[in-house]
């Protein structure tokens, strides 16, 4: 089976230096990858990556075979729905609306989400912010992505919500043979809907298995892996890059990223 998005050996990182090196990952249709790690991994980098809005200072990315001459980040875009955690909604119009402006299949994304049905003549700013991620999520989904990927798309919801929004995620890959990259904080919740799991430290892979493999071995993984943070790898580059965690960009400023890296003068 041909992988819809396959890395390798990604090397990314800002301003030249490298973050992330030796990144190895092939995603096949129908699915899902839990992208862990602690803080300062390199998770949100490696999906910027993903995603086409930071380009890679080293190594490749492919992205379905598609037959167009369109640089790759224009390519992956026409098929990827990437989610974070900053809600990318509206908050002034309408759920309906909403819709509308993310030009996806209304009956669709009701269909991935129902509960939205009653919520359609409501502002998105007056949900409740499970209700606005599915929204998101909904719109996401609902353009039938080849590839969904989503960094924290439940950080700050509670426990039900990220498990709702999980399965839907789950029901994209079955139904449709969505590709999915999930990064997540509730890692127990997110490895039950996974197929595979790679362990991020220090901008490498340190493991990949099988999610039932690296679920047998969670408490051993998680003291082993996922506590503390990745400061030291910060403060070892802090030396060689002029940004601090205060000048760190958010997903807004991906092109800002894009041009300081290939060193055009404006975004
Ligand atoms: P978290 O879970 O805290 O969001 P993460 O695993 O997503 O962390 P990244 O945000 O990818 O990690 O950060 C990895 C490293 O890259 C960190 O050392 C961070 O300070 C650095 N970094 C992130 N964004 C930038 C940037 N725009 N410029 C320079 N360094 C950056």
């Amino acid at each position: 089976m041909t992988a819809l998005m396959q890395a390798d050996k990604l090397c990314l990182g800002y301003n030249g230096h490298p973050v992330v090196r030796d990144f190895d990952l092939a995603v096949q249709p129908g699915e899902v990858v839990a992208l862990l790690g602690p803080n300062g991994a390199g998770k949100t980098t490696t999906m910027l990556g993903l995603a086409g809005a930071l380009p890679a200072l080293g190594g490749e990315l492919r992205f379905a075979d598609l037959p167009t001459a369109a640089p790759l980040h224009r390519r992956a875009r026409a098929h990827l729905s990437f989610v974070t955690e900053e809600r990318s909604v509206f908050m002034r119009l309408s759920v309906e609306d909403n819709l509308r402006v993310g030009r996806c299949d209304k009956r669709r994304a009701l269909a991935i989400f129902p509960e939205l049905e009653p919520l359609l003549k409501r502002p998105a700013g007056l949900l409740s912010g499970g209700e606005q991620q599915m929204l998101t999520l909904a719109r996401a989904l609902a353009r039938r992505p080849l590839v969904l990927l989503a960094d924290e798309l439940s950080l700050g919801l509670g426990p039900l919500v990220v498990q709702r929004l999980l399965r839907a995620v789950r029901d994209a890959a079955d139904q449709d043979g969505v590709a999915a990259v999930l990064v997540e904080q509730h890692v127990k919740q997110v490895m039950r809907v996974a197929d595979i799991c790679v362990v991020m430290r220090r901008g490498r892979i340190v493991l990949k298995g099988t999610a039932a493999e690296v679920g047998a071995r969670l408490t051993e993984v998680e003291a082993t892996y996922l506590t503390g943070d990745d400061e030291s790898f910060e403060d070892r580059n802090r030396g060689s890059s002029s940004f601090g965690r205060s000048n760190r960009l958010r997903y807004g400023d991906a092109v800002q990223v894009r041009a300081s890296n290939s060193g055009d003068k404006e975004a």
